[in-house]
């Protein structure tokens, strides 16, 4: 496939959720979708590198007919920063956005929804190719939200959830016999020395009932308690 550059930008913007954070490969640019078609800059990167990006890409970003407002930009110094910091910081920039993707019908913000009432939904499998030309399957997840005010269910990516429910919701998971809750190595280590017998370690099923597990808990120790009223809401 050859794409020009204005088609390709068209594509990853048109796709864009409005609050959603685009940060091109290598630039030290990020910008957050605002409306329809305008962008923001908000974050530019010290460098020679990025000032030129920036240059460029508003020429690019307005030859299709998109606009960028540049009037609240943060520089940050990343030049002693180490590659584990940088991502660090991105990943926050990036939580940040999420704070404010809303609902596609009435606007409310994702993060005001249920989250602990999400569903994981495996979705089968996908062809991917890898770079090196290999064709691999590759499951498909996504996880269902539901808004509180509107009732649409909202599905995400298993990522793009991580980034708006946290490392709480992301540790624990519910299915239709058991609860999990996934440990840190601290307390493995007392549930063991105690002789606990609610400790497991999961695998790609669920070892009560059989169903496929979400691929984010798999090869994790985890307690787990039986759901009192199976099949009934709380
Ligand atoms: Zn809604």
């Amino acid at each position: 496939m050859e794409n020009n550059p204005e088609e390709e930008a068209k594509q990853i913007l048109e796709k864009l959720r409005p609050g959603g954070m685009w940060e091109p490969a290598g630039l030290g640019l990020s910008y957050i979708r605002e409306g329809a078609t305008e962008l923001k800059l908000v974050q530019q990167e010290n460098t020679p590198i990025a000032a030129q990006a920036r240059v460029r890409m508003r020429v690019l970003v307005e030859s299709i007919g998109w606009t960028i407002d540049e009037e609240e930009v943060s520089m940050v110094d990343t030049s002693h920063l180490s590659p584990q910091e940088k991502h660090m910081h991105e990943i926050m920039l990036r939580q940040q956005s999420a704070q404010r993707w809303p609902c596609p019908k009435c606007e409310t913000p994702l993060v005001a929804f249920p989250l602990e009432q999400a569903v994981w939904q495996f979705d089968g499998q996908q062809e991917m190719r890898l770079p090196d030309g290999e064709i691999e399957e590759v499951e498909q997840w996504c996880v269902i939200i539901e808004c509180p005010v509107c009732d649409t269910k909202v599905p995400m990516e298993p990522y793009d959830f991580g980034l708006i429910a946290g490392d709480d919701l992301m540790t624990t998971y519910t299915n239709e016999v058991a609860k999990f809750i996934v440990m840190s190595r601290m307390e493995v280590i007392q549930k063991v020395d105690a002789k606990s017998s609610d400790v497991i370690i999961l695998g790609t099923f669920c070892p009560f009932s059989g169903s496929l597990l979400p691929p984010h808990v798999r090869g994790t120790n985890v307690t787990w308690s039986e759901l009192a009223d199976k099949g009934e809401e709380e």
